[in-house]
Parts: structure tokens; sequence; C-alpha cells
């Protein structure tokens, strides 16, 4: 295997990189310390906190040294469109907290759905999602990707095996999914979805937003590739969007399939990925092909704010989820909500599964106001300490009304099919004082 910064090197690997910082992986470590300290790791009188490397471009004695960047023979940086020291120890520090091999930034989260899907899915192939996905995906993927030819089947999550195994087709190249789903708040059969996987020989991708590697690991679940919208908890702060993928390094291309992973790349003289990178093959193709060639690729600035939430993420997911289960129990037990949906209630379709794959059921809720969407909008407009914004996922507690806004493009039948009624409003529970927040929406409710 090469080894090759540009092209990522194996969790594991130390190696000296632009910035003065050995880049240090410690697979042994629990993930509250890789939390904080993977990624980085400061040789002496190096700052102790990781850099912002903010510099486009990076320089070399020799024409040939670069020549070897560009064919991916060495290791290094070259332009930060392709790769960046800071980026670079968000991306390594992912790959850890999720168990993976390698991991690539992305602009956003919407990039790294997409790059996700495309790095093995071409025009004239199909991939099989769940319907109860985040809108802006499910918009991407019935969309933007029928554009480029890319056909996707959208199936009910709870479908039975052989349901799912009925929209399978000769050229059905992935599975995606969200672990829990954004706004539906389902929790994702991975043994289902993952049976399916194997069985066609296909990788299976999961949106781990809502989740954080804290609260569940999705390639010990059956999963090979987890993405990111990054600017969610991972940030944490609503400060900065971004993305990530995870390659798993744990799915075998070589059996037909996918001949961009076994055939020659013109674009790198005849580079085989499989063959040159083995279990980050997925990653060096993603970020090589894709992240070259649409320049989505997060900036210094942005990888190194995402950086920062990492260092907090167990403490505040953990914050998150306990004050979510507190004003979910109060929802429920108020006389003018008509419904609650959180998985961490014993009442929820989906309370044991959380169980089985969840640490925590997240800081996300939803509920339903008696009297339905007009009676809902009147309460969001009373709260006081919870703003109405569209975001989710951040210290400060916020509520959003889908169907008017992150769903709003979707028709009423895909609304459904992600779980989005009109009636629902979206709870991102922060870290703020629960008592506050319950009292809040008391105030608001009453
Ligand atoms: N995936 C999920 C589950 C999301 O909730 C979002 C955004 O809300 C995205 C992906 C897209 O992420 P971004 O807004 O960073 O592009």
């Amino acid at each position: 295997m090469k080894d090759c910064a540009v092209a990522d090197s194996l969790v594991g690997n130390q190696r000296q990189d632009g910035s003065g910082g050995l880049v240090t992986l410690m697979e042994n470590w629990k993930l509250e310390t890789n939390a904080v300290q993977a990624g980085w790791s400061a040789t002496e009188g190096a700052p102790r906190v990781a850099p912002i490397t903010q510099s486009t471009t990076y320089r070399y004695d020799s024409s040939q040294a670069v020549a070897d960047l560009f064919d991916l023979k060495a290791a290094g940086h070259m332009y930060s469109r392709i790769s960046n020291p800071t980026t670079d120890v968000f991306e390594k520090k992912m790959a850890v907290l999720e168990g993976g091999t390698a991991a690539v930034a992305t602009s956003s989260g919407q990039t790294a759905s997409m790059i996700s899907v495309a790095n093995v899915c071409t025009a004239g192939e199909h991939f099989i999602a769940a319907s109860s996905l985040y809108g802006g995906t499910v918009a991407l993927f019935t969309n933007t990707f029928k554009k480029m030819g890319i056909e996707v089947t959208l199936v009910d999550p709870e479908a039975s095996l052989d349901q799912l195994r009925s929209e399978v087709r000769a050229n059905t190249r992935c599975l995606f999914a969200e672990t829990i789903a954004n706004p539906g708040m389902d929790v994702l059969d991975f043994a289902k979805f993952s049976t399916l996987a194997e069985e066609i020989g296909v990788p299976f991708i999961v949106d781990n937003t809502f989740a954080t590697p804290w609260l569940c690991r999705p390639l010990e679940h059956g999963a090979h590739v987890v993405i990111h919208s990054s600017t969610k908890y991972i940030d944490g702060h609503a400060t900065s969007v971004g993305g990530v993928i995870v390659d798993g390094g744990n799915f075998d291309w070589t059996g037909g399939r996918f001949p961009e992973f076994t055939e020659p790349d013109k674009s790198y003289h005849g580079l085989v990925y499989s063959e040159a990178f083995g279990a980050t093959a997925y990653a060096v193709k993603a970020r090589v092909q894709w992240i070259r060639d649409t320049g989505a690729y997060l900036s210094p600035m942005n990888a190194w704010l995402a950086n920062l939430g990492l260092e907090t993420l167990h403490l505040r997911m953990d914050r998150h989820c306990e004050n979510a289960q507190k004003l979910a129990e109060f929802l429920d037990g108020h006389k003018r909500v008509a419904w609650v949906n959180y998985p961490g209630l014993p009442t929820h379709r989906h309370h044991q599964r959380a169980k089985k794959y969840l640490r925590g059921c997240s800081g996300v809720l939803t509920f339903g106001v008696s009297g339905g969407r007009r009676e809902g909008e009147k309460v969001m407009n009373a709260l006081k300490l919870a703003a109405i914004v569209v975001h989710v996922a951040d210290v400060r507690t916020s509520v959003l009304h889908p169907a008017s806004m992150t769903h709003r493009q979707l028709s009423e039948e895909e609304q459904r099919a992600a779980g989005v009624t009109p009636d629902l409003v979206r709870v991102s529970v922060g870290i703020e004082n629960i008592d506050d927040i319950i009292d809040d929406f008391s105030q608001a409710l009453g």
C-alpha cells in the first residue's frame, strides 16, 4: 500500500506533517480520550493545539517532488482544495472516533451525502435509501442525482427484509440510511440493512449525524461507510458548516460490481485503487476524484472549529440526551400535547432498538400540540429561551417546523414518508439548565 498524505494514511500511522506537529493516532485509547487527543500531538516546541494552516499551497525543493504528489506516489500536501494539515487532523480524529481507516472532510453534510454515494454509483446505476431521511438529502437523491443519471428507490425503513429485497436491481450499488432519522426519530434497524448489503454485495452507507460516534458507531453494526453533517453535534456550537465521510475499510471492492475501484484510472496513469490503497481505497478515490474535481473540501478554519467541537463531544452529548429525555417526559405528561416522539420514552416504537444500538437517544425530539399546526405555531412563537432557527444539534435549545422549513421542498407524500406531519414541531434540546428549558415550554404551552 502506498503511504500518501494526499491520499490518506491508515489509522495507526505516525508522520511528521507540514506544520511541525506529529500526527498521532492511538487506536487503543477510549473514545473520550481520542475525542480530545487523536489526530494531533505536539512535538518539542510545537503548538499544543493543532494550528490553523491558512495556506492554499506548500513549498517543495524540486518539481519532481511535486510530480510525485500529483501521481500519488509520495506523501504530502500540495493544494488546500485536496488536503490541508488542519483539515487532516480533523479527518484523522473522525476516522479514529468512528473506528474507520480514513476520512475525507467535505464542505458540508450535503456534500458528504453526495460524494459518499457518487463514489460508488455512476450514471445508469441505482441505489436504495430509507425514505425517512433529512429533507435536503431526499431532494439531492430524487432530483439532482436524477439529472446525473443515478436513480434512487426510497424505501420504508420498517419494510421487511423481503420487501427490501424486492427493490434490489442488477445495477443497485449501495444502501443509505440515517442512524436516527431527522426528524422522524426512527432508529435504524442495522441488522436488516446490513444483512441486505451483505447478501447483494454492496456497501451500506450510514448518516450518523444525530447519533455521533459517541452514541453509536455504525461500523460495528455492519455499515461500510459513515457520513456526518459536522455542522451539527460535531461542531456543536452552530459556528461552521461542514461534513465528513469515514471509510470503514471493511468492504471488498473486488467482487466485480465496482470496476472504478478495480480497473485503471486514466486520470492517475492507470492507478488501480483497490490494489494501491486496499483498506483506504474508498477514501482515496473520494478525495482524489470527487474532492479534487468538485473542490468541495472543508476549509482549515471550519475544520479547526469542528475539531474543537469534538473535544467536548462526549460531555455535550450526554447532557443533550439527559435534557431531551426530561423534556420528552414533561411534554408527554402535558395536557395540551397530543403526542411526543423520542426513542428514550418507553412507549416509543423503537425504544428497544434504541437500547440495542444507542448509548443515548440524542438531543432531538418532536411533538404535536393539540389543535394541530396552528396551535403548534402559536406555542413556537411564545417560546423565549428556545429560538426558531433553521438548525439542529447545537448547545442552544431551538425549535423548527419541518413542514414549512427543512422539508418544504418535498411533496406532501414525501414529507409523510420522511415522518413529517403538518403539526410536527422539532425541538433541538440544548445543554442549558433543564429547569429553564422546561419552564420555557411550560409557559409557551400555557
Ligand atoms: N444529514 C442530516 C441528518 C442532516 O440533518 C443534515 C442537515 O440538517 C444534513 C445531512 C446536511 O448537512 P449540511 O446542512 O451540513 O449540509
